[in-house]
């Protein structure tokens, strides 16, 4: 398959573990941004097949990991009620609120809904006019066009009875908190392609300078990861910090200005709280002024709710690169996929999750076996 096969295969993957050997001569500490890299990272046991030299830490990227519980609380809060249609993406009904999750409210006799695009949300809107309907937005630069575009088109057409619980959070900010943190150890940087697909990577450029760390954009197959390593390496060696571009077959400097003009026109910059790390300024996305009546928080109430995070979940340590899952005390055992104590442990990109699933297969050969695996699946 072009762009998959050419990307898994495990000579390569073996020469460019040995590149980085080569290249390396002291030890060095990168993060992969993005949960969907975590996930290949663990997947295939690039980890392992890199030379010791080389530690890989888990970074913020993942949507679901990062949003706080009180906004799950809010969810909760809003599909609970009998006039409303509460649609999100399936990863977001398992993760737990204070006392529950969405999966609960919709057991209980909740019209909770999973959707694929935030669009299918206006049909259901215009289809049940008696109903509020409301889209959990949950995610990155990434997932914001779109959901920016349901609220424009929803305002278009005069649905009145749609609106959006906002939880956008932006790459950059996230890095930076990361890299000021008197605990970071993270040396370099494999920004996510999918980000930066939309954003361009102009962002990182001050990034890279201020704090004299390389960002390589890489994408997410196990080659494009070890390329990235490979990038990143060679510009620590060589005392570099400049932002390269491993991922080009998908990403422009500048990004996609149809998709940031849609963002720009119906969001606005804002702090935002992230889960396990806190409060980090001009982190997330609000609508608008122009577009404030869609949104779900002001119209239902609940923009005032705060939560606690149970103290047993470390997730915010892991997210920055300070802590590995298996060093969380409760994975495995009181936190499992089955009955997850944080949302790293639920979401498909989340750091937990990828070690509890993949963790007992660690080498070269199982990007050719797991590969298989994919395509037989
Ligand atoms: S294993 Fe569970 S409790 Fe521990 S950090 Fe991960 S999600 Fe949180």
């Amino acid at each position: 398959m072009k762009y998959i096969d050419e990307y898994r295969d495990a000579k390569m993957a073996e020469a460019y573990a040995r590149a980085i050997d080569a290249a390396a001569t002291k030890p060095w500490t990168l993060m992969e941004v993005c949960g969907g890299q975590t996930h290949t990272i663990v997947r295939f046991g690039i980890d392992e097949l890199l030379p010791d030299k080389i530690t890989l830490v888990h970074g913020p990227g993942c949507p679901v990991c990062v949003t706080p519980i009180e906004l799950i609380d809010k969810a909760i809060e809003i599909a609970s009620r009998p006039d409303v249609i509460f649609c999100s993406f399936g990863d977001m009904l398992r993760v737990p609120g204070t006392q529950k999750d969405l999966f609960v409210v919709k057991a209980g006799g909740g019209d909770v809904r999973v959707v694929y695009s935030p669009l299918d949300c206006l049909k259901i809107a215009r289809e049940n006019s008696g109903k509020q309907v409301v889209f959990f937005a949950v995610g990155f630069e990434t997932t914001a066009p779109a959901n920016a575009m349901a609220v424009y088109q929803a305002h278009q057409q005069g649905v009145t009875n749609f609106s959006i619980l906002v939880s956008h959070v932006l790459v950059p900010p996230a890095m930076e908190a990361i890299l000021s943190s008197p605990s970071n150890r993270v040396q370099g940087f494999l920004a996510a392609g999918h980000v930066c697909t939309v954003m361009g990577y102009t962002e990182y450029e001050p990034i890279a300078a201020k704090y004299r760390v390389p960002i390589v954009v890489t994408g997410f197959e196990p080659l494009d990861i070890l390329m990235g390593v490979l990038m990143c390496v060679r510009q620590l060696e060589e005392g570099r910090a400049e932002v390269e571009n491993q991922y080009a077959r998908s990403v422009r400097r500048e990004g996609n200005r149809h998709a940031q003009q849609i963002i720009s026109e119906v969001f606005r910059i804002t702090p935002r709280k992230w889960r396990g790390i806190g409060a980090i300024q001009r982190s997330g996305l609000g609508l608008s002024e122009k577009f404030a009546n869609y949104d779900a928080e002001a119209r239902f109430g609940v923009a005032d709710y705060t939560a606690e995070e149970p103290a047993e979940c470390i997730s915010g340590l892991i997210m920055q690169g300070v802590k590995k899952p298996h060093e969380c005390s409760a994975f495995g055992k009181r936190c499992t996929p089955e009955y997850p104590l944080g949302a790293p442990m639920v979401s498909n990109e989340g750091a937990c999750a990828a070690y509890y699933r993949y963790r007992k297969v660690q080498t070269a050969v199982n990007i050719e076996r797991n590969t298989a695996t994919a395509m037989e699946a």
